[in-house]
């Protein structure tokens, strides 16, 4: 029907099939109408790897015809918790017997090193599918009394129904499976949008779901401009839901998508501009290595990159010290060499943004205490770039740059550092590093921020929800709460004994 690519990993002698069309009901068809191609790139060598059908807004209709018949037939409320279970699971082992494969598809097409995205992307990607196969079967509502006599009610939480889910660039197939498994778990059916960037290891996936035995139309992938597909799901009638993840204005417009056709439920992961707080009792040493994998990992392209950071006055030159040497050992290469840190930018557009931040930075007066200097090689690396003698209007200190671009200043209390951590639209994520307990739980209550790190920083579990305060975002992401996503809850009241007078009299 639809054909497939080879694609060669230059540094394994070896080949990766894909199949390059739109998976819609268990199959790799064609578009209707549309003869445009995607064009995915290697940005570790700027290279094209493979083209993709670019599924048109036709595409989505017939994608979102098979998801709601499968949502009536053979998924929804016809599938048991636990069969959604099994399946969930047999789709993570299937996963994991296939991880050195999509990690080097995922490198390939995202850059970031395997080991990163075999072991950390992929492996909590595993995790997180047991995760919610292990809620599939306990999803329950309340049993409420009314008067104790004639009458009760209980609440159903009922699968919303076809959901949209849009995904990012920089976690490809982390993404996927936090959208996918709550969803899955509740007995929703999927209509997924992978970024027109990278779109491979979602096709990839596709492969899988057929294999571990999921119905036709439960879980369908059109790869998509955003303009084009993305747009089109926001914008259906017969989609219940939109779970997004990407820039701020994207969700703005998907909101308002929304609110335009059928007021579909929506939730929204954000960007951010996230602050560190490092006060004066801190372990030093430590601080600068949550503060290094803050802004290196996924070389910046992270929605909780800690890219701000305040130090208090009385540390402030001895941090800086720890932590330009604890950030000068990121290497930052391709993603095949078993030495890199961290990956390329993900593309010549992201490269060409970073950069325009760091002229920013340096046109506006901020000091460079390391990196800032362009590299004449291919592929779009980027190394550390840190900044000193910031102020607040500053567009480095404003903006998120999704780069491994950090600025730092100072403060003297810490009343002052709360006030400079929530001075930002955003509210994603935050840290603070301090030895006094007071402090740290005082800090935390205080902090404008969807997630709180105390004396750590980027890490996320899959029991733990996520999700973002002010314009970082609507609606939570993992653990118990990201059930509520996708469920819509149905209230029964139930009349056992009461006889109704009519017309009432009073
Ligand atoms: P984006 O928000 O445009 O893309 C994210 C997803 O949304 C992609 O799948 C894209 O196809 C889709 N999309 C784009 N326009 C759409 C529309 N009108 N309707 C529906 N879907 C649409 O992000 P980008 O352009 O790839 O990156 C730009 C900036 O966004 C980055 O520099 C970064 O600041 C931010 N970003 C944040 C995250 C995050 O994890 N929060 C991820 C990616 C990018
Ligand atoms: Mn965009």
């Amino acid at each position: 029907m639809s054909s497939t690519v080879k694609i060669p990993v230059p540094t394994l002698n070896k080949e990766i099939s894909v199949s390059t069309g739109l998976f819609i009901n268990n199959e790799f068809v064609p578009s209707v109408d549309s003869a445009e191609v995607i064009q995915c790139f290697n940005p570790a060598t700027e290279q094209v790897i493979a083209s993709v059908v670019a599924g048109s807004s036709k595409d989505i209709d017939v994608a979102v015809a098979a998801a709601r018949l499968a949502f009536k037939t053979t998924w929804g409320k016809n599938v048991t918790g636990w069969e959604r279970s099994r399946l969930m699971n047999k789709l993570a082992d299937l996963i994991e017997r296939d991880k050195q494969e999509l990690a080097e598809l995922e490198t390939l097409n995202n850059g970031k090193p395997v080991a990163v995205a075999r072991d950390f992307d992929i492996g909590d990607s595993i995790q997180c599918l047991r995760y919610y196969a292990g809620w599939a079967d306990k999803i329950t509502g309340q049993t409420i009394e009314v008067d104790n006599k004639s009458k009760m009610a209980f609440t159903r939480h009922e699968p919303i129904g076809v959901c949209g889910q849009i995904i990012p660039w920089n976690y490809p197939i982390n993404m996927w499976a936090w959208k996918v498994a709550p969803a899955l778990a509740v007995g929703c059916t999927i209509v997924m949008k992978p970024s027109e960037i990278t779109p491979l290891t979602a096709l990839k996936l596709s492969e899988l779901v057929v294999e571990a035995g999921f119905p036709p139309g439960v879980i369908n992938t059109v790869p998509s401009l955003g303009s084009v597909g993305g747009a089109a799901l926001a914008a259906h009638n017969d989609v219940d839901k939109i779970a997004f993840t990407g820039s701020t204005i994207t969700g703005r417009k998907i909101m308002e998508a929304a609110a335009k056709s059928n007021l579909k439920k929506v939730s929204l992961e954000l960007g951010g501009k996230s602050p560190q707080l490092i006060f004066e009792s801190a372990d030093l040493q430590q601080a600068a290595a949550w503060a290094a994998l803050g802004i290196c990992y996924n070389t910046g392209q992270d929605c909780t990159a800690g890219s701000r950071i305040y130090v208090q006055d009385s540390v402030y030159d001895k941090f800086i010290d720890v932590l330009v040497s604890t950030v000068k050992e990121t290497v930052i290469g391709d993603g095949f060499d078993n030495n890199t840190g961290g990956g390329p930018l993900i593309s010549k557009a992201q490269f060409d943004r970073v950069w325009g931040y760091i002229d920013a930075g340096k046109a506006e007066g901020a000091k460079v205490v390391l990196g800032g200097e362009r590299r004449n090689t291919k592929g779009y690396f980027v190394d550390p770039t840190i900044f000193t003698d910031v102020d607040s209007s500053m567009k480095i200190v404003k903006e998120e740059i999704f780069g491994p671009v950090l600025s730092i200043g100072r403060f003297k209390t810490e009343e002052e550092a709360v006030a400079l951590a929530n001075n930002t639209t955003y509210g994603l994520g935050a840290g603070l590093h301090s030895t006094d307990a007071s402090q740290c739980m005082r800090v935390s209550g205080l902090l404008e921020a969807g997630t709180v790190w105390v004396n750590q920083y980027n890490i996320l579990s899959n029991n733990v929800p996520f999700g973002g305060k002010k314009q970082s975002g609507i609606g939570r992401e993992l653990g118990s709460y990201a059930l509520e996503e996708y469920t819509s809850v149905k209230a029964v009241h139930w009349n056992i004994g009461e006889k109704l007078q009519w017309p009432l009299s009073f």
